[in-house]
């Protein structure tokens, strides 16, 4: 799967969750692909989609993180990573499940190729639904780590134009 898809969907999935990791988990979401130039460049050979796109290790990571780690941050590049993996998985080449075994793992029937249109819109329809929750969430006042610009206003700490022009500004 292309970049922008990647980080399209990492990024909107976990701006319903907690929009200030986003940018984490956009940069999680292309670490399979970049952790294997960077494995190159250290001069180890990664072919591609081996071993930084083993599904089971990404979600061990993900899960293994979570209760251990408040801020967040190394949980949303995982589940970046996992992201990037289970689509990986939707195309026709899939990813490996894990280190013991060579079968290739396929989410969806694994039925569409890199760079076809598919991807777009599996990654338009994922962003697509993700505005609908975060516009819904934001209206039931979910969401205690956005700025609360709204209460900075009533209390007097910034003036109206200020308001206006960062209300709808989330990060
Ligand atoms: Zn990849």
């Amino acid at each position: 799967m292309k970049w922008f898809n990647h980080m399209a969907i990492a990024g909107a999935t976990c701006a319903v969750v907690n929009p200030a990791l986003v940018p984490v988990a956009v940069l999680g979401a292309t670490a399979p692909d970049w952790l294997e130039w960077i494995g190159k460049a250290l001069g180890r050979r990664v072919k591609h989609r081996t071993v930084t796109h083993y599904f089971v290790v990404w979600l061990v990571a993900c899960l293994g993180a979570w209760p251990l780690d408040p801020t967040g941050i190394v949980t949303a590049f995982c589940y970046g990573g996992l992201t990037h993996v289970m689509t990986d998985a939707m195309t026709v080449t899939g990813v490996p499940f894990g280190p013991h075994s060579d079968r290739r793992f396929h989410l969806f029937g694994g039925r569409f190729r890199t760079g076809e249109p598919a991807e777009y819109g599996i990654a338009f329809g994922v962003v697509a639904v993700c505005a609908v929750l975060v516009m819904l969430l934001s209206a039931s006042g979910w969401y205690p780590f956005f700025y609360d610009w709204a209460g900075l206003y009533n209390s007097g700490v910034i003036d109206g134009a200020e308001w206006r022009a960062n209300r709808f500004r989330f990060f």
